[in-house]
């Protein structure tokens, strides 16, 4: 939470700004007169979710409204399998809210702690090969545009809008509410496991293509992968949870506070690091558990870092992997962090970074502590070289003049902007950078 006065700083510790004031609005109306306020004395205004951007998309270059207070279930259309949703809502809030409905989001990222409005408007997804991201899941949303109106997309109203506003950058007004559809509560069964690292690259397709969401994580200076395959059970299939006291190893112990000491050490020693990844692929991993979707699909992150990921063209990435791993060998690098790689659906939303192409992710991290540009800057190269396009909430480099080469509909997505928010109230130098003043 920011006060007026106090410097606002996102999750990752990559960027920070003051904003001159910050409102707390709760009903729509209270956003309406915000945004009308903001408009009259000619000062941008940004809505912030849960601040977890890489990227500056969420600075505040005026005023901030934080939506922490515009949060809950709306409605639900049980027949539709559709559910409202106040825009400030946090994903880790909707497993509860959906229960007694019997639904569920259909897929979801790492973690819970985004806003939903959040989460779509900078294109969060998750894996598996047959399912696009959440913000293609919206059926609908209620913003309020640059010019004070109220304005609802949906199949009903303004229908040609959704493909832009479903994941808009924040750039077309205030989100108030989303309505997302969703599939009937389901158990996922988890396999996660250590593996060579060629096997997986030289199988990569029919893995890919075989499991509902397959992902794995590399880390540098081994050649070990961890694989984790996730397969949706059909209704009344057991449970097996993991033991909470198992959970809480893995994750705390293991994956976080295993992670916070050997960053901690690898910064202020980088030459342990290739040692201290080999320990951390041996002892993460290799375990099997089947439970609610929300809780397989997620994890907790209490290790801050940097991060930049790129989606590729699918078929691109193995050959991108092997690319991004020649370049830590030959660099001298130490890089404590794995390298996340995913997959999703092609989706037809204008600024989706799957749009019109089956798509795979490459993600890179870096510690909070160590400077992420050099090592970032070069994968974006080998990025770029392959048709790669940013995740708009993660680190790049790329501006509004290369972009529009990757996105056939970035002239359409800027005209719906001229329409919504001719006088730029939702600018901020990300969005200058991105697309345009
Ligand atoms: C630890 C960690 C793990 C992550 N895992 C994943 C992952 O698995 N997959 C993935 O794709 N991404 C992932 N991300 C990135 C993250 O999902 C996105 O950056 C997401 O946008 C963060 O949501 P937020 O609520 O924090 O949004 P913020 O960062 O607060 O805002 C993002 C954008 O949304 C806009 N916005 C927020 N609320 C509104 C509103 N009401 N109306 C209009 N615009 C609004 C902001 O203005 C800004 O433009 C991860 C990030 C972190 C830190």
């Amino acid at each position: 939470m920011t006060s007026t006065g106090e410097i606002w700083r996102n999750w990752g510790r990559t960027e920070k700004a003051k904003p001159i004031r910050v409102e707390r609005p709760r009903t729509a109306s209270a956003v309406q007169r915000a945004v009308v306020a903001a408009a009259g004395s000619g000062i941008p205004i940004k809505a912030v979710g849960a601040s977890h951007s890489f990227s500056g998309i969420a600075a505040p270059a005026g005023v901030l409204l934080e939506l922490d207070d515009l949060t809950g279930l709306i409605d639900v259309d049980e027949r539709e399998r559709l559910a409202t949703f106040s825009a400030g809502t946090r994903l880790r809030d909707i497993p509860r809210l959906l229960a007694r409905h019997g639904l569920a989001m259909e897929n979801l990222g790492d973690i819970d702690s985004q806003s939903i409005a959040g989460a779509i408007s900078t294109g969060t997804h998750g894996t598996g090969a047959a399912f696009r991201g959440l913000a293609a899941q919206v059926a609908g949303a209620t913003l309020v545009t640059g010019t004070g109106e109220i304005m609802r997309v949906d199949a009903g109203s303004n229908p040609e809008l959704l493909p832009a506003v479903a994941l808009s950058l924040g750039a077309l007004g205030i989100l108030v509410d989303v309505t997302v559809r969703c599939v009937p509560a389901f158990d996922l069964a988890a396999v996660e496991k250590p593996e060579r690292l060629d096997d997986v690259l030289d199988t990569l397709d029919e893995r890919v293509a075989r499991a509902d969401h397959f992902e794995f994580y590399w880390f540098p200076h081994t050649e070990t992968a961890l694989t984790k395959t996730n397969t949706r059970m059909p209704s009344g299939a057991a449970r097996r949870p993991l033991p909470p006291v198992k959970r809480w190893l893995d994750d705390t112990v293991v994956s976080n506070g295993l992670f916070r000491v050997t960053c901690g050490l690898g910064s202020a020693v980088p030459a342990v690091t290739p040692t201290v990844n080999r320990l951390a692929d041996k002892l993460t991993g290799n375990r099997e558990f089947t439970d609610a979707s929300h809780l397989v699909f997620t994890t907790k992150r209490t290790v801050r870092f940097a991060e930049m990921e790129y989606a590729l063209p699918a078929e691109h990435v193995a050959a991108a992997l092997r690319e991004v791993k020649e370049l830590i060998d030959r660099s001298g690098w130490t890089v404590s962090f794995p390298v996340e790689v995913r997959f999703a659906a092609s989706d037809d939303l204008w600024m989706s970074t799957a749009t019109g192409r089956e798509t795979g992710y490459i993600a890179v991290h870096r510690y909070a502590r160590e400077s992420p540009a050099e090592y970032f800057r070069a994968v974006e190269a080998i990025m770029r070289g392959l048709a790669g396009r940013p995740h708009w909430g993660k680190m790049h480099w790329r501006d509004a003049e290369s972009l529009r080469e990757s996105y056939p509909r970035f002239d359409d997505f800027a005209a719906v902007r001229d329409r919504l928010d001719p006088a730029r109230l939702f600018r901020n130098a990300y969005l200058d950078r991105v697309l345009g003043p």
